[in-house]
């Protein structure tokens, strides 16, 4: 980021609900415009704050921001402001912004907040011209502030703006039903119990989609897709399929806004009365309601906020006065500017078109990737679900193998692609235990390895891989590999997990020549911690492990405050790409990653900096510091020799020790986001897996696609082939190094370096 022209005075804003956070927002924005030569300002209570001036305004300085990572809600405050909506509020506004010297702000808010900040920016000349002439402010005064800059962050917990694949918030909000959820199930399980789940969202069912995605939830009320008339049997004809299939809990999820389609409102309760009535469900109504909003942000919301802050900031140095006002949004994983005025109108335009009871505009409005994620989940549990079968000549049988370390996710996909297999009429078989299960079946061992699989409800949450997996390579032994593909007919592959089993369908490609029975389509999703997949920026797990780490690191930070001046060495598995995610997260001081490697000299160099830090803080900061080593960072320079030697030259300003989470880090149950991509991701593998069905074996071989990996890369969804002259395995493999060869988080560690005050912020 180069420096801007002139000092600028930001001043920062959240406005509207409050979302899990928008603290992290500020945190970037103060640091990153300190880095860039400007003043950042904040504003309390929203657009009360601006109206009222005083001490609402007021600089903030680089420890001001200090832990607020972590804390949830705004620290700056936010409001709903009637008067801003009124010309006189916004004139009063104009004029403490001039006083104040402010000529930029970023607002984080909802659609109404952004609404406000846009009208206010294309009314400023004019404002400014009215305080002039009534001598509120002289010429001179207004002299400098002719443009006003505007840069808006979406934060909100329903995810209800289009354009954006998320909003600041919405992930926390999401985890934190899926978590209550996960609850439910034991006593629903446990009494044969129907449960009706009510959770936010007035006017967006996203929230109420994604945790029915994420809980394996039997039926789902949003307000943007009514349901059709007679929707009452559909939803008993549905859960009691699935009862009859064995399931021993029933979840229906309503979004608060629920609506049939003549506008009238579903209430919980009336589908409670129906369970109990028409099923003779034991039903129970749990309103999760405000629980939804608070608490500590997830890692998503952690680096989302932070990125768009840092981007916000550059945005707002970038303008002119000519520029429209941008916000800053979201595709897959790629930060982006959109504007600002048709963001906002677009989002206006679905409630419009829900008020005008036109739902497929609205559900079209609202996002593709809401509706693909809408359709999967109605597809799969359908209530008709003859409706979904394949003619039987398309029918397949497909392998699942899970190769490598367990990841989160691999359970989650694995019961989504089960669940598909069923509806559409194929056969999936399981094989258990990796290539080693699959050829030890093959010399007929009393346990079968290889086996057809029902619906298996229970895995909707679970982590780690319940039919086993191994890291061992099928060229361990090549040719009973092939006789057992051959032995059970399989007519397709899907591999869940790492670069191993990335490695495995690199082999099992390359054997296809000799081998007749491997020439059927073979697919990789991506399932690892260490992110390391070839073909993709993102595998799942991932994210499961970033908030498992995030979570211990918050509280081994929070264990200092009693004793101070603690630096904890905090030890991670996988990669590089975990340690860096980690430390932008918790806000470490570095990290230390293979990737970068470090030396004696480095280690010195951040003694240093911990210990000038200590020393200016004069105790006012008491949670520990972090600091981020990856396991295979140094053979020397080991965790616990590494505090070792800072508590050694820290000269008695700090103590530092060793954390080694160890396995603790795989996590527990899956996170959120790893169960929807799961989902998403292996009815992609399954639709790319179809559409070979009829093919012969050569015809097969012949085509590259038939051997992909499904990957996030920049901002698409994408299927990239293995082989071939454009191949993932020639242009984006390091085989040496078994990584992929563009790894592009490793600017972050120069990003978590920058903003903890070591370093300049230019790669940004
Ligand atoms: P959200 O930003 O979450 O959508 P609101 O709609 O309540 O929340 O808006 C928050 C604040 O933004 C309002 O209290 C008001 O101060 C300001 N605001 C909203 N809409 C407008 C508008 N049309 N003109 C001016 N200010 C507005």
């Amino acid at each position: 980021m180069t420096k801007g022209p002139k000092r600028r005075r930001i001043g920062i804003l959240t406005s509207g609900g409050d979302a899990p956070g928008m603290n992290a927002a500020i945190r970037a924005i103060v640091r990153t415009a300190i880095l860039n030569n400007c003043e950042p300002y904040a504003i309390h209570e929203g657009y009360e704050g601006l109206i009222q001036g005083d001490s609402m305004i007021h600089p903030l300085l680089w420890e001001d921001v200090r832990g607020w990572l972590p804390r949830g809600g705004t620290l700056i405050g936010s409001a709903r402001c009637a008067s801003f909506r009124e010309h006189e509020g916004r004139l009063q506004a104009a004029t403490n912004m001039v006083l104040f010297g402010i000529d930029a702000l970023i607002v984080c808010g909802g659609d109404g907040s952004l609404t406000g900040a846009d009208l206010f920016r294309s009314e400023w000349s004019d404002l400014l011209q009215e305080l002039v002439a009534t001598g509120t402010l002289s010429e001179e005064q207004v002299a400098p502030h002719q443009s006003l800059n505007i840069v808006g962050l979406l934060g909100s917990i329903d995810n209800d703006f289009s354009g954006t694949d998320a909003t600041i918030g919405c992930y926390s909000a999401l985890t934190r039903i899926c978590e209550a959820i996960d609850d439910v199930f034991d006593t629903a399980s446990s009494h044969r119990r129907a449960f009706v789940i009510e959770v936010m969202g007035r006017h967006c069912g996203w929230l109420a989609l994604m945790a029915a995605i994420a809980t394996g939830a039997d039926w789902l009320f949003i307000p943007e897709r009514p349901p059709r008339d007679g929707w009452e049997d559909d939803m008993c004809s549905i859960i009691m399929k699935n009862r009859n299939q064995g399931k021993r809990r029933t979840i229906v999820i309503i979004a608060e806004g629920a609506q049939d389609s003549e506008l009238n409102h579903i209430a919980s309760s009336t589908v409670k009365d129906i369970l109990s009535q028409r099923l003779d469900l034991d039903t129970r109504v749990s309103v999760l309601g405000h629980i939804q909003r608070g608490g500590t942000p997830c890692f998503y919301d952690r680096w989302l906020a932070t990125m768009q802050g840092i981007k916000a900031v550059k945005a707002v140095l970038d303008m002119t006065a000519e520029t429209p006002s941008p916000v800053v949004t979201i595709r897959e994983n790629k930060i982006t500017l959109s504007g600002l005025s048709k963001t906002v109108a677009v989002t206006k335009e679905v409630s419009i078109s829900m008020q005008d009871k036109d739902f497929p505009k609205a559900m079209q409005l609202r996002d593709p990737e809401f509706m693909e994620y809408h359709n999967a989940y109605r597809h799969l549990n359908a209530a008709d679900y003859r409706k979904m079968l394949v003619a039987p000549e398309k029918q397949l049988r497909i392998a699942i193998i899970h190769v490598g370390s367990p990841a989160g996710g691999m359970n989650p996909a694995t019961r989504t692609v089960i669940a598909y297999c069923l509806a559409k009429g194929h056969t999936p078989i399981a094989i258990h235990n990796g290539f080693p299960g699959l050829c030890r079946h093959h010399s007929d061992q009393p346990e079968g390895s290889v086996r057809e699989v029902k619906m298996t409800d229970d895995w909707v949450n679970l982590g780690g891989s319940e039919i086993g997996t191994n890291c061992s390579l099928p060229s361990e032994d090549m040719e009973t590999t092939a006789a057992c593909f051959e032995k059970y007919r399989f007519d397709a592959l899907f591999v869940i997990g790492g670069f191993e089993a990335f490695t495995a369908i690199s082999q099992l490609r390359k054997a296809r020549e000799q081998y007749r029975a491997l020439r059927i389509p073979l697919i990789l999703l991506p399932a690892s911690m260490s992110n390391d997949v070839p073909g993709t920026e993102y595998s799942l797990g991932s994210d499961t492990s970033l908030n498992t780490l995030v979570g211990f690191c918050d509280v081994i930070r929070q264990s200092a405050s009693s004793s101070r001046h603690c630096v904890f060495v905090v030890e991670t598995q996988g990669s590089g790409h975990l340690a860096t995610l980690a430390g932008l997260a918790v806000g470490a001081v570095t990290v230390y990653t293979p990737e970068r490697g470090m030396d004696l000299q480095r280690i010195m160099g951040d003694v240093k900096f911990l210990r000038d830090q200590f020393s200016q803080d004069h105790g006012a900061n008491q949670a520990g510091k972090i600091i981020i080593r990856n396991e295979r960072t140094s053979r020397v320079y080991n965790t616990h020799v590494v505090a070792k030697i800072m508590q050694d030259e820290g000269n008695h300003r700090f103590s530092a020790q060793g954390v080694v989470p160890g396995h603790f880090q795989q996590g527990g149950k899956v996170s959120p986001i790893d169960r929807i991509r799961a989902f998403r991701m292996a009815i992609k593998c399954m639709e790319h897996l179809e559409s070979f069905a009829g093919r012969s074996a050569d015809e097969i071989m012949d085509d590259d696609h038939s051997v992909t990996v499904i990957g996030i890369k920049d901002s698409h969804i994408c299927l990239s082939p293995f082989g071939g002259q454009h191949g993932v395995e020639a242009t984006e493999t390091d085989w040496q190094r078994q990584r992929p060869s563009n790894e592009l988080w490793m600017e972050l560690q120069d990003v978590v370096d920058a903003l903890s005050g070591r370093g300049s912020m230019a790669v940004v």
